[in-house]
């Protein structure tokens, strides 16, 4: 097995993270290098590197990780204001951590296309 990344370590406790939410399928935390006023990383504990590698059975998990988003919006006030999800995928997109993550970005005006 590879080395463990940065997020299974937050899974496992090993670091610390700020977290927001944590259930039997998932972990919300906030991220260490943030870009908007609220900038909260959601992850699913199962070890998938990216939208990329979810497999058909991951079906379930994923509508779970969604409405989790939703929850985790909610509790932290983003929802009047708005706010936005983004998943990266791969080099072009600059993933930089190989398990799969959803920021949730809001606290302020979100300029369009990004970068
Ligand atoms: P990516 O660039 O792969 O889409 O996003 C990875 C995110 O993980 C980045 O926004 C980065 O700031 C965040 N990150 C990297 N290492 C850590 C860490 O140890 N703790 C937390 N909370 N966030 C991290």
């Amino acid at each position: 097995m590879g080395e463990k990344t940065i997020f299974q370590r937050i899974i496992d406790h090993e670091i610390p993270a700020k977290i927001v939410h944590e259930d039997d399928r998932c972990l919300a935390f906030h991220d260490v290098n943030p870009q908007a006023p609220i900038h909260v990383l959601l992850i699913p504990k199962q070890p998938i590197t990216s939208i990329e590698t979810l497999a058909d059975q991951d079906a379930a998990l994923m509508g779970h990780l969604m409405l989790t988003i939703r929850n985790v919006a909610r509790q932290l006030g983003l929802v009047e204001g708005g706010y936005r999800v983004v998943t990266n995928c791969g080099q072009d997109a600059g993933q930089s951590v190989d398990h799969l993550h959803f920021h949730i970005l809001g606290g302020r005006p979100l300029s369009w296309p990004p970068g």
